[in-house]
Formats: C-alpha cells, structure tokens, sequence
C-alpha cells in the first residue's frame, strides 16, 4: 500500500464502509485516496518515535487521540511495515500468569476487541482461540495455575482434557506418538490478526490526526545536550525534538549505542513459515507443550507456523536451516499430516530478546529519551497495549499503571518477570 501525496496538512480520511466499497465500485475505485501522507520532516517536533512498526505507529497514534499531541514524527528507516510487524505468525492472546504481565496483555487484548472500530480499518481481527496443548500432569498443572491466575484477573481460560482437545482437533497426535496429547489450556478470545493491516491501518489513523510519518529515514544519532536529548540526526537531516522515544524492536542495541546506552537486550533472529494453501482444516491456533511449536491457519489456506529462535545473536532477517528442521520435527511429532505439505516460503525478523522475557516501557538515564523494547516472542499481541502505555509515558512522564513493572531498573533491583522461568537466558525465553 503506498501513499501517495506528499506534503505536512493534516490529511482527510475516507471512511471506510460498506456505502464507499459501493460507491468506489461503481467509480472504478479511481476515487480512494492515499491511506496515510508521505509527510516530509520539518526542523521541530514535540515528540519524534523512532520506529515505523507497530509499536512506533500505534505510540504515535494514541499520542494523537487520547492526549491530543499532534506535533509527532514517526521516522521509519525502510518501508512501514519492513520490520517485524509485517513478519510475525500473527497471534494474539493473553494467557499470562504473572503478575506484571496479566493486567497488560489482558488490556491489549481488549484494544485487539475494539481496534477495528477505533481505526476504521479492517485488521481481520480474529478470535479463533488459542489452545497450548499438555503432555504430561506436571504440565497440566501448571496450565491449571496459569489458567486460575488468568481467571482472578477475569481472563477467560479453560482446561480441555484430552476428549475435549480431541474433538476440537481431531489431527493431533494423541495416541502411538512420541509425546502423546494429554490436553490443553484454551483461550478463546486469543486468535489471529492480520499483522500489515494493524500497521497500516494505525498509520492511516495517525496521519489523519496530524501525525508525519516518514518512510526511509534513519536515524543515525543522537543530539545531546548537557545530558538531555534534543533531536535525532538522520539520513534526511537533523530533527529537533522534545522527546525521543525509540520503537526499533531488534534494531534496540544498536539504536541505544548511539546514545552510549547498553541495554538487557540481545538481538536473534526468529523464522517463520507458511504451507501451500489447504482446505480448512486447523479451527484455532495450537501450540505444542512438548517443544516450542505454534500453527494457525491463514485465510488463504496456508498453514502459518513457527518455533525457536535460531539461538545466536544476529542481525540478518533471516535464518538457518538446522531451525528449519527443529521446527519441522516439532510440528511433525504434534501433528503427523503435517509432513505430507509442501512449504512455500520461509522469513525471519530480528527479535529484541530481554534477560527475563519482558518488556521494558520506560524512561532512560538520559533526559528526554524513552524506550520501548524487550518483546521477544511476543510484541504483536502487546501493539495496542504496548502503544497505549508508551503513548501515556511520553505524554505524562509516569507509567501507565498496566506497565508499571516493565521497568528498566528491573534488572538491577531483581524484580524480574520471568514468565518461562528460564532465568537471565535471553535465547531461552
Ligand atoms: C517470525 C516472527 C514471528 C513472530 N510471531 C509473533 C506472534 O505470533 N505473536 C506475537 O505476539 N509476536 C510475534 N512476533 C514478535 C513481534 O512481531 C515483535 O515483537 C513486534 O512486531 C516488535 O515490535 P514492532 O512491530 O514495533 O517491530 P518492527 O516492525 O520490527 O519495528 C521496528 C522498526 O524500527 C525500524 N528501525 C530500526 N532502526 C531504525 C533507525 N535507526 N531509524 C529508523 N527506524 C529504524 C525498523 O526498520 C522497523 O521497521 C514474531 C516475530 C517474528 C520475527
């Protein structure tokens, strides 16, 4: 989707409905305007967001409609959408135990329920459901206290066992298999949606609220004055800002050098793949208890699935074979069928892996910069949520009371959320 015109006049939206797919049909759809303005940077912003991925352009969208500030940037080194927003297996849900992390998904999901009328765009939002699968009784115990604890948060979760999980997916492997299925812990508001459209459609809401964005420009460096940040250097020249907050997921090291700031954060590549196109056959997303494997099916017919990271610090946008074959013997021991697919295409994104496998919402040593990082496996659910609160800390200058825990000093102080119990294994989270 390209935008067309160019130029900083806050842009008139086109609402999007049934009357205007009528109307343009009987135009010869020459009437639709660009989505969103291909802004070009002016000297001064009260607020720059370094990022045009989802986090980035939902933080800038919410800075707009909930706190009024209109005088944003969002600077995108490639193409909206080039990151990992437009990478990801698309699932959305809030199955979360711990404490810092249950009240801040569970909003976001919320968001996910509204986001289509709030954007006026369709994000193909879909609650299918999500069901972690168990193997084993320590297994089934644990989904039954993390499914409690979503519970007294007013979450909703049940505990299948394994006749439930059988009838809702009859392909598993459930008997004479390496790791039989023993049952699952399903969200049913969990789901899918469809991950460029959520970028697109919080840029196109943005930029009619005033919001530049603008496409190929990088930042380079920072302007620092006796300790505070004034602007950002790039490659379409200096920007002064109030405020810098950074939205560049696996890019976030590299970015915070340019401050001299050195993060909890390690940088790894995660790969994705997608199946030829079948007829419906997976009602909902499954993940695998017995390794780490998740597959949902695309509206198109493919099977869209995923596993580990490929265990190394990089920065290529894409992997290696030996995680091909992981991913595929992890998928082959869940879901047997699966072998007799023909897989059409692989990617990968960079990853901002965090020590514990939390996010971080929050301030830094320097004056007038802000960070938003640390999403490893998990930051497409978290985009409205996670640009609703980094939106609220910029704007305010306090934490928003749902990402209060996700403090950078965490890792200092030991108040570490560690959802997986992995410890400070960034590549194991
Ligand atoms: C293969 C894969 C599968 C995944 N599956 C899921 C999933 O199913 N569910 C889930 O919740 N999460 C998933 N994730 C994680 C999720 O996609 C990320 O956590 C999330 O998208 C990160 O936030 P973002 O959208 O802002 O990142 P990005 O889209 O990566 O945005 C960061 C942007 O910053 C830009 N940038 C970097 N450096 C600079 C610079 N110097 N100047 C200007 N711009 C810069 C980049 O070009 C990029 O566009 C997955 C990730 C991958 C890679």
């Amino acid at each position: 989707m390209l935008a067309l015109a160019s130029g900083n006049a806050a842009g008139s939206r086109m609402r999007y409905s049934l009357f205007s797919l009528l109307r343009e049909a009987l135009n010869g759809q020459a009437g639709w305007p660009a989505a969103w303005r291909d802004a070009l940077p002016r000297a001064h912003y009260d607020i720059v967001v370094i990022g045009g991925g989802g986090h980035g352009l939902s933080t800038a969208f919410y800075l707009a409609q909930e706190h009024g500030i209109t005088n944003v940037a969002v600077l995108e080194k490639g193409w909206l959408g080039s990151g990992n927003i437009g990478r990801n297996t698309t699932i959305i849900r809030s199955n979360y135990g711990e404490p810092g992390n249950t009240p801040f998904y569970e909003h976001s999901m919320q968001l996910w329920e509204g986001l289509e009328q709030a954007l006026n765009y369709n994000a193909m939002v879909s609650q299918r459901g999500v069901l972690n699968l168990y193997h084993t009784d320590g297994q089934r115990d644990a989904y039954a206290r993390r499914g409690n604890a979503m519970r007294l948060h007013g979450i909703d979760a049940e505990l299948l066992d394994r006749a439930r999980v059988q009838e809702l997916c009859p392909f598993l492997a459930f008997e004479d298999a390496r790791f039989p299925v023993a049952g699952g812990l399903l969200q049913r508001r969990g789901g899918t949606a469809r991950h460029d459209a959520v970028a697109w459609g919080y840029a196109r809401a943005a930029s009619t609220l005033g919001v530049d964005i603008i496409q190929n420009c990088e930042v380079t460096g920072f302007d620092i004055v006796q300790g505070r940040v004034r602007g950002v250097q790039t490659t379409r020249g200096p920007i002064a800002a109030g405020k810098v907050g950074m939205a560049v997921a696996g890019n976030t090291s590299h970015v915070a050098a340019m401050a001299d700031l050195r993060l909890p954060i390690e940088s790894h590549v995660l790969q994705a793949f997608v199946s030829e196109g079948i007829k419906p056959v997976i009602p909902n997303v499954v993940t695998f208890g017995a390794g780490h494997f998740y597959i949902s099916q695309s509206d198109k017919g493919g099977l869209v699935f995923g596993g580990d990271i490929d265990g190394y610090n990089s920065y290529a946008q894409r992997g290696n074979l030996p995680t091909v074959e992981d991913v595929c013997e992890s998928g082959m021991a869940m879901m047997p069928m699966l072998g007799r697919l023909r897989i059409l295409r692989s990617w990968g994104g960079i990853m901002d892996m965090s020590m514990d496998g939390s996010p971080i919402i929050d301030r830094t040593p320097l004056e007038g910069l802000y960070l938003n990082a640390g999403w490893c496996y998990g930051g497409f659910k978290a985009t409205p949520a996670s640009g609703w609160c980094f939106a609220h800390l910029l704007a305010t200058d306090r934490s928003h009371p749902v990402a209060s825990a996700y403090r950078l000093d965490r890792f200092a102080t030991g108040l570490v959320i560690d959802e997986k119990g992995a410890g400070a294994q960034p590549n194991l989270h």
